[in-house]
C-alpha cells in the first residue's frame, strides 16, 4: 500500500490531472490512497471570496464565485467531453452539478457574510474546504473513466480533528481507527482510493482545516494510520534541493535525507515539505519520497532513517524564512538577577507564541518571533521589566545536516562565507540540536547570502554521488 499526495500544480488543469492519473495507474499494483489538493489558486481564491463577501464587496465576491465555478466546469469539460462515452457523459454530469450547486451555497454564504460583516475561522473553513472538494471530485472521475476500480471517501469522514478552526489539530486517536476501518477495505480489494488532503471534521461533524499547505500533513496521517510502504509526496520540482530554486535555479538535488533533516528544513521554511509531514512517518518509520508529477520518472528525494553521510558533504540544505521579527532585550534590573528569562518567557507563553531563535548574554536576550500579530501587547509586557527593541524586516537561516555539531569547521565556513558576501549576522544559535546552525540577517541580504552558502558547500556537490544529483 502507498499515499500518493499531488499538491495545487499537480491537479491545476485538464492537462495536469490527466497526467496524475497517469502516475496513479502505473502505481496501480501497489494500491495507492490517493491524497490531493486544490487545483493551484483556488484556496487563496476561495478565501478572498469570504474576505471581500465580510468587507461588503459582495459583487466581487460574487464574479470571483463563478471564476471559480467557470475555471472547474472547464476542466471537467475538457476531460469528460460530451458523447465521447457513457462514462464520460455521467461524470460531466455529476462534476458540473456538485461545482454549480456548491457555487449556488457560496454565493448565499458570501450574501449572508456581507450582512453580517462578521468573518469567523469556522465560517472561513467552509469555504476554503470546497477547492479539495472539487478537484478529488475530478481526478476520481478521471480516473473511473480509465475503466479503473476508483473510490471518492470524503476526508471529513476520516480525519477528525479539534475545533481550532482554519489549523485544526488531528485527533490521532479517532482519526486512525476511522482510517482503517473506511480506507482498508476499498484498498484491500485493489480499489484505488482517492481523497481529499486538507480537510477534516470534528468530532460533531463541522467541517475544518488543518493550516495551510497541510495536504501533505493529511498524506502523513493516512499513511502511518494504514501503515504503508512509502509516502510519496509529489509536487512541482524534482525533490527536496539544496536551496529554494526560486532563489537559486542551480539547486541541486538531494536523493537522500533523514527524517531529522527534513523536519528541520520544513520547520525552517523550505515549502517543499509541511512542517508536521514528517512526524506521523517518524512513528511508524515510513519512508516519505518527495517526487516532481511533470519528470515521474525521476527518483526524488528518499527521506528515511539512513545513516549519517560521509563527512565532506555533512551539509545538505540551506533554507529561510522570511519577514521575521526579531526582539532585543536587556534587563533594567541589577545584573545576574535570577527569573529574568522565566518571566520573559511566561509573556510569550500568554501571548502563544512560539520562538524560533534566541540568543543569551548576561544582561540582554535576543530572539526571534515569526509574525507580528499581537507584537505591541507583548512588547508592552516585556517593558514591564526589560529595555525592549524591536526589528521587523529580518530572515531567519538555517543551515542543516546531520552530526553538524560533531563536525570540525562548519561553522567558520559558514561565517567566513557570509562575510565575503558582506552578509551582517544579528543573532547566532548553534549546538541546540546536532542538525542545525541557525542565524538571523536582513531580509534584503537573503539572496546573498543564499549565494555564498550554496557555493561554499554544493559547488564541489559532483564528488558525492550517493547523496546530490
Ligand atoms: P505543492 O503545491 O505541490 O504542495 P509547494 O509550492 O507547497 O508545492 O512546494 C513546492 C515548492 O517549494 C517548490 O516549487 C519550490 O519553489 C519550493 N521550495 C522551497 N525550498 C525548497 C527546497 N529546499 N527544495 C525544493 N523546493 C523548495
Ligand atoms: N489547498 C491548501 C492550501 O493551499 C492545502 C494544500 O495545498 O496543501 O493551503
Ligand atoms: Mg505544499
Amino acid at each position: 500500500m502507498l499515499v500518493m499526495k499531488f499538491g495545487g500544480t499537480s491537479v491545476q488543469d485538464a492537462a495536469a490531472i490527466r497526467n496524475v492519473a497517469n502516475i496513479v495507474i502505473r502505481e496501480r499494483e501497489r494500491t495507492p490512497l490517493v491524497v490531493v489538493s486544490a487545483c493551484a489558486g483556488v484556496t487563496n481564491a476561495l478565501l478572498d471570496v469570504a474576505k471581500k463577501s465580510a468587507d461588503g464587496k459582495v459583487e466581487e465576491a460574487v464574479a470571483d464565485v463563478a471564476a471559480l465555478h467557470d475555471r472547474h466546469a472547464a476542466i471537467a469539460e475538457a476531460l469528460f467531453p460530451k458523447t465521447k462515452s457513457r462514462r464520460s457523459d455521467e461524470a460531466l454530469a455529476l462534476a458540473k452539478n456538485k461545482i454549480t450547486q456548491d457555487c449556488r451555497e457560496l454565493e448565499k454564504l458570501a450574501q449572508s457574510l456581507a450582512v453580517l460583516q462578521e468573518l469567523t475561522p469556522r465560517t472561513l473553513d467552509q469555504f476554503t474546504a470546497l477547492g479539495e472538494q472539487w478537484s478529488s471530485l475530478l481526478l476520481s472521475h478521471e480516473l473511473l473513466q480509465r475503466g479503473v476500480a476508483v473510490s471518492l471517501i470524503d476526508a471529513r469522514k476520516v480525519l477528525v480533528t479539534g475545533n481550532e478552526f482554519t489549523r485544526a489539530a488531528p485527533l490521532f486517536g479517532l482519526t486512525t481507527p476511522r482510517a482503517k476501518e473506511i480506507f482498508l477495505p476499498l484498498l484491500r480489494k485493489g480499489t484505488i482510493v482517492v481523497t481529499q488532503g486538507f480537510i477534516g471534521a470534528t468530532e460533531n461533524g463541522l467541517t475544518t482545516t488543518i493550516g495551510r499547505d497541510g495536504s501533505d500533513y493529511s498524506a502523513a496521517i493516512f499513511g502511518a494510520a494504514l501503515e504503508v510502504e512509502e509516502i510519496q509526496i509529489w509536487t512541482d520540482v524534482d525533490g527536496v534541493l539544496s536551496a529554494d530554486p526560486s532563489i537559486l535555479p542551480e539547486a541541486r538535488r538531494i536523493k537522500l535525507m533523514t527524517f531529522n533533516e527534513a523536519a528541520e528544513l520544513a520547520y525552517f521554511g523550505a515549502k517543499v515539505l509541511h512542517p508536521s509531514t514528517i512526524l506521523p512517518a517518524i512513528r511508524q518509520n515510513i519512508p516519505v519520497r518527495v517526487l516532481n508529477s511533470k519528470r515521474p520518472e525521476g527518483e526524488g528525494t528518499l527521506i528515511t532513517t539512513i545513516a549519517a553521510a560521509p563527512a565532506p558533504c555533512i551539509v545538505k540544505s540551506i533554507a529561510y524564512k522570511e519577514h521575521i521579527t526579531i526582539i532585543t532585550l536587556k534587563s533594567t534590573r541589577m545584573l545576574m538577577a535570577h527569573g529574568f528569562l522565566a518571566r520573559l518567557f511566561e509573556v510569550f507563553a500568554k501571548h502563544q507564541k512560539s520562538i524560533d531563535v534566541i540568543a543569551t548574554s548576561e544582561v540582554g536576550v535576543s530572539l526571534t518571533i515569526d509574525n507580528a500579530d499581537n507584537l505591541g501587547a507583548i512588547a508592552a509586557e516585556l517593558r514591564e521589566f526589560a529595555e525592549v527593541r524591536v526589528g521587523q524586516n529580518r530572515a531567519v537561516f538555517c543551515v542543516v545536516g546531520e552530526n553538524m555539531k560533531s563536525t570540525r569547521g562548519i561553522a567558520s565556513r559558514v561565517f567566513v562565507a557570509l562575510d565575503r558576501a558582506g552578509v551582517n549576522v544579528e543573532l547566532i544559535s548553534f549546538g541546540g540540536s546536532e542538525i542545525n546552525l541557525t542565524f538571523v540577517i536582513g531580509d534584503a541580504q537573503i539572496a546573498a547570502a543564499v549565494k555564498c552558502l550554496h557555493d561554499e558547500f554544493f559547488f564541489n556537490v559532483t564528488e558525492w554521488r550517493e547523496i546530490f544529483e
